[in-house]
């Protein structure tokens, strides 16, 4: 027996581990699953290069839960290593790069920005174990196996022991505080979380009571020879999905692995992105897009990071641009740095060449897929809408490629891009400065008689609905100066766009003059403005409008919650209220004599103003509909 002494400096790093990493224990068992696997890819790559002999088709790794003997171990048959590799590999190298690691991350700021704690290793198994013991046997010719064991403090021993098989067993015994991974539960789903897609066959059993083997030799009273029963339970798929090529997947095979990857989720995706590039950095995976609900927050990093088909994260932020965390599916890169902190991968070049790849990627298919089939990409646009909207947003690169497929519906249900909206409309819709006007509504259900009227007046209107619309409009429109976006109830028809021909008031300055006064006796003049407007005398009495910058602004403000514009306290509601100079019941009030009758019928008219606004609501609705009755009566 070999006793020896760990070289490292710190004298006791174990209870640093144990308490840096407090929240992440469960790593523990990819970090040794993962080095097991190597092991194994170790003797296909000696298999490959002809300095291997054995057969390597059942090289597997199990992972045996003992609750008998409180331990948990991690079995391979790959390469296995010789006293000699095992003092340099694990009592040097691994611990040395253990030290490293607490040295680097000590202060606990730096502790949460790393991500999934990636690069610990072997050492991390003392986060949960109070001893480790390894029992390996290289696949080296006549190599002699050996038995190391270290109770947590730098010294540990060295000695030979009896193993028939190539390869290593590792034997966590487990600490008293860390009893959960003795639950087969919890070992369960630690391996379904980073092992799922492993390279290698990973085994996953309880080793419970001995039983009898059939095939085994008797005893003297004539029993069977007792094996130990453990339950063959593979739990990866060795071949995802995302490694295949994609000339030999068919669509039903990125929707079933979609469902191996969100078994909970109900709705198919809508479609997928296979993303594999060799040069000039390795990356594969999928993308999905997937039925996008309202509230996008609560979809965000669903996306899963894989390294070489070891999961690390699902927190993609950082390396992909944050409009793609809406997407679902799996990127896998050795080339992303793992263990290091979120600033340092915003600055890191290959970060910044997969981020940037992957948006091209994502614009292209789009691209591609509405140039084969418009049709189609017109029926799935209402979906996926919103996330292309907010790319367009965030991010410059997409908004200039987007430009090409995004798509704008107008209230007829047609969809155009917007070139081929603005070529329709670029006559008819010119204002008397040269403008094009692109009127637009954000519920054409609500604003019906707004919309009406513009189209009756040979006028087209898109339906803008989302929240993002008034920043993706205001986005156009500096891009596009020639162009403004105008809601149908910023204004009365003839100002939406305005052109040379404007109307005739019938009245005279003094009776407009009259009829304001009037009007403004009634109404609270803090929410609404009254004009007096020259109309079409087939228009509306009166009309509710709201200027399309003050709305915009306010619509921004509410979605950038607390932001910038807070600071000159909250825009308040205003309207104008258009009074249609033109229309017979306005005359009617210069001649109606009875202030009764007269307030009267303002109120009325407002009511219906605001009725057609849908802003009539509660008493004032009450009020309208008994007013109402006994004006028919
Ligand atoms: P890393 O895996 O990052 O190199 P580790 O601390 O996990 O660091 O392991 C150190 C070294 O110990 C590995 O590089 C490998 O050579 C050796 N090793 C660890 N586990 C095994 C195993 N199951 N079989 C063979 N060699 C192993």
């Amino acid at each position: 027996m070999k006793k020896g002494k760990i070289n490292v400096e710190t004298q006791n790093i174990f209870p640093i581990i144990k308490q840096f990493l407090y929240s992440d224990h469960e790593i523990f068992l990819r970090e040794l699953v993962s080095n097991a696997v190597d092991a194994t890819q170790k003797m296909k790559t000696l298999k490959t290069v002809g300095e291997l002999n054995s057969d390597i088709s059942k090289l597997k790794v199990e992972v045996i839960l003992n609750k008998k003997s409180k331990t948990l171990t991690i079995r391979d048959n790959g390469i296995g290593m010789t006293d000699k590799e095992l003092d340099k590999y694990i009592n040097q190298i691994a611990f040395s790069g253990a030290e490293e690691f607490v040295n680097k991350y000590k202060d606990a700021d730096k502790k949460n920005s790393i991500i999934g704690h990636f690069g610990l290793g072997f050492y991390s198994a003392f986060m949960v174990a109070k001893e480790v013991e390894i029992i390996t046997k290289s696949q080296l010719p006549n190599s002699i196996p050996v038995k190391w064991i270290c109770d947590g403090s730098p010294n540990y021993t060295m000695e030979k022991v009896k193993k028939k098989t190539k390869g290593t067993d590792v034997i966590l015994h487990i600490a008293d505080d860390s009893l959960e991974f003795l639950e087969k539960e919890r070992i369960s789903s630690i391996l379904n979380k980073y092992c799922k897609f492993l390279p290698v066959k990973i085994k996953f059993g309880e080793k419970k009571e001995l039983i009898d083997d059939p095939k085994g030799k008797k005893d003297k009273e004539g029993n069977l020879e007792k094996i130990e029963k453990i339950s063959d339970n593979i739990i990866n798929n060795t071949n995802p999905t995302w490694k295949k090529r994609p000339s030999n997947l068919k669509e039903e095979h990125y929707k079933s692995f979609y469902k191996e990857l969100y078994p909970m989720e109900f709705a198919d995706p809508l479609f997928h992105i296979h993303l594999n590039v060799d040069f000039p950095f390795n990356l594969t995976g999928i993308l999905y897009f997937p039925k996008l609900k309202n509230n996008l927050e609560v979809q965000k990093n669903k996306i899963n990071l894989y390294s070489n088909q070891v999961f690390i994260t699902d927190n993609v932020e950082n390396i992909v641009p944050e409009f793609l965390t809406l997407l679902h599916g799996v990127i896998d890169s050795p080339e992303i740095p793992l263990n290091v902190s979120r600033s340092y991968l915003q600055a890191d070049s290959n970060v910044k060449k997969i981020s940037k790849h992957i948006t091209k990627k994502v614009a292209d298919k789009l691209n591609q897929m509405f140039k084969k089939d418009r049709n189609d990409f017109e029926n799935k646009w209402d979906d996926i809408k919103t996330f292309i909207e907010y790319g367009m947003l965030t991010e410059q690169q997409f908004f200039q490629k987007a430009s090409e497929f995004a798509l704008y519906k107008n209230t007829e249900n047609e969809y155009y891009t917007l070139s081929e909206f603005i070529e329709k409309i670029k006559d008819n819709q010119k204002n008397k400065d040269g403008k094009i006007i692109v009127l637009y509504s954000h519920n054409t259900q609500e604003q019906h008689s707004f919309v009406k009227t513009a189209r009756d007046k040979g006028y087209q209107v898109l339906s803008l609905g989302g929240p993002l619309v008034s920043h993706l409009i205001s986005r156009i429109e500096s891009e596009n100066t020639d162009i403004q976006f105008t809601r149908v109830d910023a204004d009365i028809i003839d100002k939406l766009i305005e052109k040379d021909d404007t109307n005739i008031s019938k009245l005279s300055n003094k009776e407009e003059e009259k009829i304001q006064k009037m009007i403004e006796e009634i109404v609270d003049k803090e929410k609404f403005t009254v004009k007096i407007q020259s109309m079409d005398s087939n228009e509306s009495p009166i009309i509710i409008t709201q200027s399309e910058y003050m709305r915009r602004m306010k619509e921004q403000q509410e979605l950038s919650g607390s932001g910038g514009m807070q600071m000159f306290g909250l825009i308040p509601e205003s309207y104008n209220l258009d009074v249609n100079a033109n229309h017979e019941l306005i005359s009617i009030l210069l001649v109606e004599k009875s202030k009764k009758k007269r307030n009267e019928l303002i109120n009325q008219l407002l009511d219906l103003a605001l009725l057609s606004q849908g802003m009539l609501k509660g008493e004032k609705l009450t009020s309208f509909i008994s007013r109402s009755v006994s004006l028919i009566k």
